[in-house]
């Protein structure tokens, strides 16, 4: 199509390779919700040399019966190495953060004031409707806590996986205990605690569950051995900083002798009000934006029903909006002339970006929370 850009004489263009140079970090520093600077790339740069040293060390020394091709895939697939989450970086969620905090964080880095009655969980459950943080908020958990996370999908040890699941489950547990302080995230934990067990399950699957269970409890008699057992302080005191946390958009589906080891099971609900209005706001806050304080409040309004993933894709899609009209005319544009962001841009969006929980599907959630959960 013809565009202003296209009848631009020659002469006056810049180079094409500096002109897509151009254009893509305008396209980035409208869809980017946050950069790192030179100083952060070093960091980030000196970490993942010394993680890859640490690798280097911990293959060379693997605990006995720990299977060497399976910890490559634990370290290399598994470990989350940078691009940490922090606890702002979560709008809302305040009683899910204290929850976690009191259960993780603390215990990790005091120890010793978590013995005893204190003796802190050694698994806990997330779990809601999708998009509402529950991967965001274990990743925060790990970087407040200084631990080591390792992050798996149990869909993939069932998939991805299967064959050599349970030698992945096995070396999960052996490095978390190297590792440690460490969290061990599953998500989509239905896949694998389902009530499917007995005829009707795969062997293959109902392996992994077993083994999982086994490492799992194995982890909790170790750290519960602790006083009673005289020895070993050291393996000890590392399998009382791993922990196994979990999340779940089908908290039904899991069976009930594994619900009842998840010994706290945190609702991650949809965002309230103030909680969107913090999470629109930290998304704008890096953009050129003409949204007053009246039309956050309208957009709050507008978005009720709408998880955490919504809304960014909402904002995200809305920030396209001042470039949507300019076709390839943007490649020629600077920053400055590309049009803030107004509230005009969510209304379109919003017509095409809807809520991904029904209703209905909210209120199972709800009845789940209030036989099973804690309120988050
Ligand atoms: P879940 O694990 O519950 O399915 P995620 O933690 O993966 O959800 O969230 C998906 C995306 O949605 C995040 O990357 C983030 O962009 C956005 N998001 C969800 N909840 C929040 C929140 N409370 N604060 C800020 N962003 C959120």
């Amino acid at each position: 199509f013809e565009t202003p850009a296209r009848r631009r004489p020659r002469s006056n263009t810049k180079p094409k390779a500096e002109r897509q140079r151009e254009a893509s970090l305008i396209v980035d520093s409208i869809i980017q919700t946050s950069e790192s600077s030179e100083d952060e790339q070093d960091e980030e740069t000196k970490a993942a040399q010394s993680w890859k040293k640490k690798k280097a060390a911990i293959l060379k020394k693997l605990p006995p019966g720990v299977d060497e091709h399976a910890a490559k895939q634990i370290l290399n697939e598994i470990v989350v190495q940078g691009d940490q989450v922090h606890w702002n970086d979560i709008a809302g969620l305040e009683i899910a953060k204290n929850a976690l905090r009191e259960t993780v964080v603390y215990p990790f880095l005091r120890p010793d004031l978590f013995m005893g009655l204190r003796e802190p969980a050694r698994g806990m459950l997330l779990f809601g409707p999708p998009g509402t943080g529950k991967t965001m908020l274990a990743r925060a958990v790990a970087t407040e806590s200084k631990s080591t996370f390792f992050s798996i999908s149990a869909s993939s040890l069932t998939s991805k996986y299967l064959g050599e699941s349970e030698k992945l489950v096995r070396a999960l547990f052996a490095l978390a205990k190297v590792l440690a302080p460490s969290i061990i995230f599953v998500d989509e934990i239905d896949s694998l605690l389902s009530q499917r067990s007995g005829s009707g399950e795969h062997e293959a699957t109902r392996r992994i569950k077993t083994e999982f269970l086994i490492q799992w409890s194995d982890l909790q008699r170790a750290a519960a051995g602790r006083e009673v057992l005289g020895e070993k302080e050291k393996e000890r005191g590392d399998a009382n900083r791993v922990l196994v946390l979990a999340a779940t958009n089908l908290p039904w589906a899991i069976d009930e002798a594994a619900r009842r080891r998840f010994v706290r099971r945190q609702y991650i609900p949809l965002p309230e009000a103030e909680t969107r209005k913090v999470q629109l706001e930290g998304l704008l806050r890096e953009q050129r934006h003409e949204l007053g304080e009246d039309d956050i409040e309208r957009l709050v309004g507008m978005t009720d029903g709408f998880s955490g993933s919504d809304i960014t894709a909402l904002a995200k899609d809305a920030a396209m909006g001042p470039l949507r009209s300019l076709g390839e005319a943007l490649l020629h544009m600077t920053m400055d002339q590309i049009r803030p962001i107004e509230l005009k841009d969510f209304e379109a969006s919003l017509t095409t970006i809807r809520p991904s929980v029904s209703q209905a599907g909210l209120k199972e959630y709800e009845d789940w929370a209030k036989e099973f959960g804690e309120r988050g």
